[in-house]
């Protein structure tokens, strides 16, 4: 069976992150692109024949209607979205027209972050104490033991987590989450909003990018997240594969398996997230059944192990057979990496100094710029936007990280 010309629905996506788009170009696949009606239409993208605004976040009902009249005008034959808030309303329609997605509870599993731990505690799991809260209450002060994290149930990019060490920290930290859920997370949580508390996992994090298909999961790339201590978990530097023993990773595939088999992800990718605590025993923080980061976990698994992971989910989509036969775990030839250009600050945005000649670099793949001069960009835990990411190929860890830390001493933001 041929992709050529088949359909693909693509629910919302970064239009600068091109990946999604030219693989599906490379399929010979014609993309139906539904935006989100409160962006502005999207310039001409690879594969795209025709882009459709949606009322996504405002009117579920119409939007679903618009979807099955562009079905009706020109049949989808499969349905994909990168977009976190967007998961949902994607099993919906892909259900509605009988086509593959997970099922609509394994995705509410996912993205509520109250359900994930629940799942996972009762699979047993390695979880941390965890608690949710409603609007309004506070924990039992007796029965807590700092530090914690405090986050939005149903967030994203790290908005609104937060560390507390103390008492006055938690209290300041619950109301600063609140009010990130009752402003800029309101449009993408319908009335999903709510607060976790979880104890902190002290040790490094790292990230898993796996593909399912009939409930066997192969682990696509282990990489490096950082060690980040708090008290706010801005996205620092990605680097893959991960710089650890075999035994280590070995134990960290175990778990991963375990939470997708728990979860029910038994097909299709997904981006995980995961610690170490001090006694080395892994804790997966978060799963998201989706390719992580609008299309960069398709990178750093290209990228690191020649595998076309974004083939692969598309052909899924489609219902269509695997065209290559995967084995438990992936083998990495190179390191790849994302340089997350960190916000520095806060204020009104004029440019990112330091990038001239950064492209010409042979290691340098891919450089993205998100933000437009005079965008405002606010202190975390608030979330603005990323300034930009620095896609680079290595032959081995050491020299990715060298590479990063010379980036890191000459990528400065500008701010007025
Ligand atoms: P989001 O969906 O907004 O990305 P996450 O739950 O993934 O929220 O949290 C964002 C980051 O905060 C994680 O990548 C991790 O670095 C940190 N974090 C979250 N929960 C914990 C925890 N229990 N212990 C340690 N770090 C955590
Ligand atoms: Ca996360």
């Amino acid at each position: 069976m041929s992709t050529q010309k088949k359909n693909l629905a693509i629910i919302c996506q970064n239009r600068k992150l091109p990946f999604v788009f030219d693989e599906a170009q490379a399929m010979g696949v014609e993309i139906t692109f539904f935006y989100n009606e409160n962006e502005p239409p999207p310039p001409v993208l690879p594969a795209v024949v025709r882009s459709i605004a949606l009322p996504l976040f405002d009117d579920e009902e119409e939007a679903i209607n618009k979807v099955m009249l562009a079905n009706r005008e020109h049949p989808i034959d499969g349905v994909l979205t990168l977009f976190e808030p967007a998961l949902d309303f994607a099993a919906k329609i892909a259900h509605q027209l009988g086509l593959p997605f997970l099922p609509e509870y394994v995705v509410e599993q996912c993205r509520n972050k109250n359900m994930t731990r629940r799942v996972l505690h009762d699979n047993g799991l390695n979880t941390p104490s965890y608690i949710e809260l409603k609007e309004g209450e506070y924990p039992n002060v007796e029965q807590i033991k700092f530090p914690l994290v405090v986050k939005p149930t149903n967030g994203f990019s790290s908005q609104g987590v937060t560390r507390a060490n103390n008492h006055d920290e938690l209290k300041s930290a619950i109301d600063k989450v609140w009010e990130i859920n009752n402003t800029q997370l309101k449009n993408f949580i319908y009335d999903k909003g709510g607060v976790l508390l979880e104890s902190f996992i002290d040790g490094p994090e790292f990230a898993i990018e796996t593909f399912s298909h009939c409930g066997e999961v192969t682990v696509l790339s282990i990489g490096d997240k950082g060690n980040s201590k708090g008290p706010y978990f801005e996205e620092g530097v990605y680097i893959a594969p991960a710089n650890i023993d075999e035994k280590l990773r070995d134990e960290i595939a175990d778990e991963v398996r375990r939470a997708l088999k728990a979860l029910g992800i038994s097909e299709g990718p997904a981006h995980v997230e995961l610690r170490i605590d001090h006694k080395q025993k892994p804790f997966v923080i978060e799963v998201a059944p989706r390719v992580g980061g609008s299309g960069i976990s398709h990178y750093i698994v290209k990228a690191s192990t020649d595998i076309n992971f974004l083939q692969l989910v598309i052909c899924q989509a489609f219902g269509m057979e695997i065209p290559i036969k995967l084995e438990l775990m992936a083998k990495s030839i190179f390191t790849a990496g994302n340089y997350i250009i960190p916000v520095q600050g806060s204020g009104i945005f004029i440019e990112i100094d330091g990038l001239a000649n950064l492209r010409e670099k042979p290691e340098v793949q891919y450089v993205f710029e998100f933000m437009d001069a005079g965008h405002k960009v606010l202190p975390y835990p608030h979330f603005s936007g990323y300034p930009g990411f620095i896609l680079t190929r290595h032959t081995d860890h050491a020299a990715c990280e060298a590479f990063y830390y010379d980036l890191q001493k000459s990528l400065k933001i500008k701010y007025l």
